[in-house]
């Protein structure tokens, strides 16, 4: 059932503002909110939200029940949870709240099915993935703008994840076919030894707000190209978007309970996944504190982990870069979806050549860019997630600049209001402070200064996270060496966004366990067989 929306042009009340930080409480606070003051579905939005709201909804892709074995369901004690626009603070519909229970069934689903769907031929999965690919494709501005609605970031990056997002589909459709087991040379002459090939069994997969779209994709078009069933988890802050593609998935014959949706109450949901002996997959994009509990919480059934974790990207000028290009860059690794990615430059680390002429550059770039809702033309920056994202960076601002860091370009909320900030430049930061430890995720550029090529990489090297990093320079040989030096999963030297579906994307250190994309990216949901054929004589 889709969702019934009540569309009337209602404006809130100033006391559902007040109550908007409810992103901040936790789920059982929210969850004993809504059987207070609970009402079956609402949505009370202004009217570029409720237009989108209503074309969303009568293409059935406005989805509030989670997914169990082809069924959509409703929570079993019937709780909902709220999902928020975050540029206006607007409630935009209830979706089910979902707990272990719910959670258990879809284990189960997801294992029936899998006695199937991982014994069909390879070309026959390559063609649902197909399907869905060209559905995602069919349908890919009204996903765009449901990304804006609910994530907040501009329409026109919402388009560039649709179809990120989709790439991973398309490309595991093509390298569904393309999963080779081996012949190896015996040592002994009465014996043939073979490698096998074969998927992992039911996966439960995890995923953050910030990408919500991708970082499903990019999960569960590997698993189910491999032979895998999914459980998918996606945060409760953007659940609408994951909905979405698990309606395409249906309307692309995809079989009921290889794709099934639950969400609500993550630490339930969490501890069910991780106790089903069922389950024999984890993987999670999220916050490096919460992927080491479900690294820990893997290990009494043992179940094959990856983890797509935190970072805290370097991006290093150095004197010799062509200035354009790194400003560019720069902006590019920095401020995409408004500083929340891992991937966002965390440190930007410059020479002290280039030092001055680059941050001149960097904020002339920058104060031109137009902050608002994503739907808003032109703009290139939209709202942080929620109140405690904006609270984060005004912390990490403050301690910078209590400790000598200078704030040389925004550094305050945006007079927009809500969780809108300014695009920030700090200068004089260096590695002590919070902000060179810490994932900022919002749109603030720390500036630290370096003598030469050895302090550069020391500094970027001085942090538990490898994720993303950044250098900018015009010499070949500097940028071999410096891409080895560096303790980081992914390089881009003069690039500033180099995720893609056909590269293996992933962490060293705490950043994670395992890589997405690419070829490489199947081997997280196979497992090796080894055969050994003994006596060749006829019979
Ligand atoms: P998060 O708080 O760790 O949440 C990620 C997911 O885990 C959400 O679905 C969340 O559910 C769920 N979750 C939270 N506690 C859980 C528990 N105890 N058991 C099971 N699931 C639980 O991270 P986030 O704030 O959404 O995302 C931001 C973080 O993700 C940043 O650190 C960022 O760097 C990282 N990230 C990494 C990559 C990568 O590829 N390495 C990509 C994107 C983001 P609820 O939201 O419903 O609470």
């Amino acid at each position: 059932m889709a969702a019934a929306l009540n569309l009337g042009r209602m404006t809130l009340p100033s006391s559902k503002f007040l109550s908007r930080p409810s992103h901040l409480l936790s789920v059982k606070m929210q969850m004993q909110m809504q059987m207070q003051f609970s009402s079956p579905t609402l949505t009370k939005m202004s009217t570029d939200a409720q237009s989108v709201a209503s074309k969303l909804d009568s293409s059935g892709l406005l989805r509030t029940q989670g997914l169990i074995g082809g069924k959509w369901s409703d929570a079993y004690d019937g709780k909902t949870i709220k999902v928020y626009n975050p540029a206006t603070g607007e409630s935009i519909v209830d979706v089910a709240c979902m707990g272990g229970r719910e959670t258990n069934d879809a284990i189960s689903a997801a294992y029936d099915a899998y006695g199937s769907w991982s014994k069909i031929t390879a070309a026959e999965r390559s063609k649902f993935l197909r399907k869905w690919f060209d559905l995602l494709m069919v349908h890919k501005e009204e996903l765009a703008q449901l990304i804006t609605l609910e994530q907040g970031k501009p329409l026109k990056e919402s388009i560039g994840e649709i179809n990120y997002g989709a790439a991973f589909i398309e490309f595991s459709a093509e390298e569904a076919k393309r999963i080779y087991g081996d012949i190896i040379p015996s040592p002994l002459s009465d014996r043939r030894l073979f490698v096998l090939k074969q998927p992992v069994g039911v996966v439960g997969a995890i995923t953050p707000w910030n990408f919500p779209l991708a970082m499903i994709t990019r999960k569960v078009g590997p698993a189910l190209a491999c032979g895998c069933t999914v459980v998918i988890k996606p945060s409760e802050l953007t659940p609408l978007t994951a909905l979405a593609a698990a309606e395409l998935s249906i309307q692309a014959g995809i079989p009921a309970g290889v794709v099934n949706v639950v969400m609500g109450d993550a630490p339930d949901i969490g501890n069910s996944l991780l106790a089903s002996p069922q389950v024999r997959k984890i993987t999670f994009t999220g916050s490096t504190a919460v992927g080491k509990k479900l690294m820990a919480g893997s290990a009494d059934t043992v179940k094959k982990v990856s983890l797509e974790l935190g970072g805290n990207a370097p991006c290093i000028v150095f004197d010799d870069a062509d200035l354009d290009v790194a400003v560019k860059g720069t902006i590019a690794a920095k401020f995409r979806n408004s500083g929340q990615t891992c991937v966002c430059a965390n440190r930007i680390i410059v020479q002290e050549g280039i030092y001055d002429k680059f941050a001149n550059a960097l904020c002339d770039a920058i104060q031109n860019m137009k902050v608002g809702d994503g739907f808003s033309e032109g703009v290139v920056q939209g709202p942080l997630i929620n109140e405690a994202a904006v609270k984060k960076v005004e912390s990490l601002i403050h301690d910078a600049t209590s400790k000598g860091a200078k704030v040389i370009l925004g550094g305050k909320r945006h007079s927009l209001g809500f969780t809108f900030y300014e695009p920030t430049v700090i200068s004089d930061v260096d590695s002590e402070m919070r902000i060179s430890r810490e994932e900022a995720f919002g749109p603030v550029a720390p500036l630290l200064r370096f003598k030469t090529e050895e302090d550069a990489i020391r500094i970027a090297n001085d942090t538990n996270a490898g994720l993303g990093s950044y250098v900018f320079t015009n010499s070949i040989q500097r940028s071999w060496r410096v891409a080895e030096a560096l303790e980081y999963g992914l390089v881009g030297i003069n690039e500033g966004v180099i995720s893609t579906e056909v590269a293996p994307f992933g962490g060293v250190k705490e950043s994670g366990l395992g890589r997405e994309g690419s070829k490489y990216g199947l081997d997280e949901y196979l497992e090796m067989k080894y055969v050994c054929l003994r006596n060749m004589n006829k019979e």
